[in-house]
């Protein structure tokens, strides 16, 4: 390395000032992003970013945390209100984090649990040792799949009973029933399943990372009151953010999940965080079902209208989708890993997915055979179903009529003018990705 201290210092504050621009001229359609208010903000900004405030509010490890309590128990208090649970630990810094808090409150190392496969859906933190998931590789669990129907984009409620039962003629029943995922485009049959699985002694969690907002605007599925015992998530994917993670669940699992949480798995729970999560919460509350309602309905309309256009879409024979979410295959134009990068070149965000039926060809992570595409995004900049014709036409544009990046650079710029503020939420006097400078 030439360059002075102050160069590469330069540099960095170069690179944060460019993304911001890039995103200000984009389309982002990262299922797992969203956008977050000006207040979500202020308050990760704030000096509770610089404090720790270990332990419980009232029962903390050091001085100093009379205001930081007082957030911290009203976050509480709106995560319970927001998703009607008797319990919330807001602590988690990260989704991963919140699952963990699960697998060492209800399993031991050696223990089976039973989650979706990545192709079919499920998440790298459900995963196996072999593939590095966090199950496996960090608390030792054994994974066993449930049983997928790729033509309902859902579990197959008897392939998993009797999956159950063999594993419990091999002395094998799981510990923890897993559900949710990362593709997740329908409800998943937490009320057919709930007894089943705990009358075989399952601990069930729900990981609502993904749909954890459409949850709290009353719009996909309420896991808690269809016997799922604990739910896990991350708080900015169809929630309002910061990035962090939340456990929810009943007044019986709050002794043994704040113990794992603390001092299991944070020391400091970046309390800036944490506020931003309160501030989120509360707008949550406020605008989450209008929020909910336009995000569905706006990722139904690209799918179909992506349909209209050319591609595949996962889910037809339930009209696609009721999510956040729509799965492309896109293997007639290539494969998911090119036409990422294809997209991004001309400013559209997406990233290429696995689908069911690559392992089995053999297609891997890089050029998996299908892309993924969210509209917790864009809707929060206010886009509406018009919108989402225009954006299926543009990937079209790009994929199947292969125009030229510049001329989309240029058109997507003047589209997006017009969206660059962010809504549902109380305040919103700075714009969505307007770079502020403390310098
Ligand atoms: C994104 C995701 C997570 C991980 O969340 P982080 O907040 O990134 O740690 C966990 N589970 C599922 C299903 C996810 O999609």
């Amino acid at each position: 390395m030439t360059e002075t201290p102050k160069e590469s210092y330069d540099k960095v504050f170069s690179s944060l000032e460019k993304h911001h621009s890039w995103f200000e001229n984009s389309i982002p359609l990262i299922a797992s992003e969203n956008i977050p208010s000006p207040a979500v903000r202020e308050a990760v900004m704030s000096d509770f970013g610089n404090r720790y405030a270990e332990g419980w509010p009232g029962e903390r490890v050091y001085a100093g945390c009379t205001h930081i309590d007082e957030v911290e128990i009203q976050c509480m208090e709106l995560a319970q209100k927001l998703f009607d649970a008797e319990f919330a630990d807001v602590r988690a810094v990260s989704g991963v984090v919140a699952n963990l808090a699960i697998y060492s409150s209800y399993s031991n190392p050696g223990d089976v649990m039973m989650a979706s496969s990545i192709p079919a859906g499920g998440h790298i933190s459900h995963g196996k040792k072999e593939h590095s998931g966090t199950a496996g590789l960090v608390h030792g669990l054994d994974i066993e799949f449930f049983a997928f129907d790729p033509e309902e984009m859902t579990l197959d409620v008897d392939k998993t009973k009797a999956k159950v039962e063999d594993l419990k003629s091999q002395n094998r029943l799981p510990k923890i029933a897993m559900f949710g995922g990362s593709v997740f485009l329908f409800p998943h049959p937490v009320k057919e399943l709930a007894d089943f699985l705990k009358g075989h002694g399952m601990h069930i969690n729900y990981d609502a990372a993904h749909v954890a907002g459409l949850i709290a605007g009353g719009k996909f599925q309420d896991p808690l009151r269809e016997g799922t015992d604990t739910m896990t998530m991350s708080t900015h994917k169809t929630l309002f953010g910061p990035q962090g993670g939340l456990v929810l669940g009943f007044d019986r699992h709050e002794e043994s999940i704040k113990k794992a949480m603390f001092p299991g798995l944070t020391s400091s729970h970046h309390i800036h965080h944490m506020a931003g999560k309160a501030v989120a919460f509360a707008e949550a509350l406020e605008f989450g079902k209008d929020y909910a309602a336009q995000t569905i309905n706006n990722a139904k309309a690209l799918a179909a209208e992506l349909n209209n256009v050319g591609f595949k879409v996962l889910g037809e024979k339930r009209g696609y989708t009721e999510s956040h979410q729509a799965v492309v295959n896109v293997l007639d134009f290539g494969d998911g890993g090119t036409i990422e990068a294809d997209l991004e070149k001309a400013n559209i965000i997406v990233n290429r997915q696995l689908i069911p039926g690559d392992l089995k060809a053999n297609r891997h992570y890089m050029h998996p055979g299908g892309i993924r595409l969210g509209t917790s995004e864009i809707t929060r900049l206010g886009m509406k179903e018009s919108e989402m014709k225009e954006i299926a036409s543009m990937i079209k544009d790009v994929v199947i009529d292969k125009k030229e990046p510049g001329e989309m650079t240029a058109k997507i710029a003047e589209f997006r003018k017009e969206f660059q503020k962010t809504q549902y939420c109380f305040d919103n006097k700075v714009g969505a990705y307007e770079y502020i400078k403390l310098r």
